[in-house]
């Protein structure tokens, strides 16, 4: 097994990659051991992940669906705190690793697809982007889809929705990541720094979001 981010061999490595962070309720998304080694695992977690999770934007989020971390502390938010969202160029890294740990969530089941991935050229400028913090800003879309503490029904179950993502085709098969965090939704690129295409299928699919649509669409 290689590393999806730093191509290195690592079938050494122990740690378990959450594609969206633990600290914002994900315990079901996961990437086999190995998928992402230690050392990039770490990186994220410290270089990307945590100053989303400490801007004001976050904590307030997490503080209001009272989602502890993983040590079981809800984070403190007052309103003095402001609700400044993340750094662009920050939540664009982000996403762009979680777009590529999707593009891997949804290819575990395919023999090879551990090689595919790693050495997939198409992705070469998303990877540097996420990792190594190469290159301009990754533009990304946002809008809100629900209420953050929306209650939804499901026959006679209730939940609330904290986090869903998705792959979109283009028509001109671009991949694109859609992920909903809290009721916002966010789609980026992965295969180059520009949205026309998705801009194009919105305007076809009357500005639904990608992952609202039926499957055949
Ligand atoms: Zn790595």
């Amino acid at each position: 097994m290689r590393c999806i981010f730093c191509k290195q061999d690592s079938s050494t490595s122990v740690s378990v990659e959450h594609i969206i962070p633990e600290s914002l309720g994900n315990i079901d998304h996961v990437l086999p051991v190995g998928a992402v080694c230690d050392g990039c695992n770490q990186y994220f977690a410290r270089k990307v992940e945590r100053q989303l999770l400490e801007s004001p934007m976050f904590r307030l989020l997490r503080a209001d669906m009272a989602i502890p971390n993983k040590r079981g502390r809800i984070p403190p938010w007052v309103p003095t705190d402001g609700t400044d969202r993340p750094d662009y160029r920050q939540m664009g890294r982000f996403l762009a690793k979680v777009g590529l740990e999707v593009l891997a969530f949804k290819t575990l089941s395919v023999p090879g697809w551990n090689n595919e991935l790693v050495d997939q050229p198409a992705l070469e400028e998303l990877r540097r982007f996420a990792r190594y913090n190469e290159g301009p800003d990754w533009p990304f879309t946002v809008r809100s889809l629900h209420p953050v503490n929306a209650i939804f029904s499901d026959g006679n179950q209730s939940f609330e929705l904290l986090h869903e993502f998705d792959i979109l085709l283009t028509r001109s098969s671009e991949a694109c990541l859609a992920v909903s965090i809290f009721g916002i939704e966010m789609v980026l690129n992965l295969g180059c720094r520009e949205n026309d295409g998705f801009r194009r299928w919105l305007e076809e699919n009357n500005w639904v979001s990608p992952l609202y649509v039926p499957r055949d669409a």
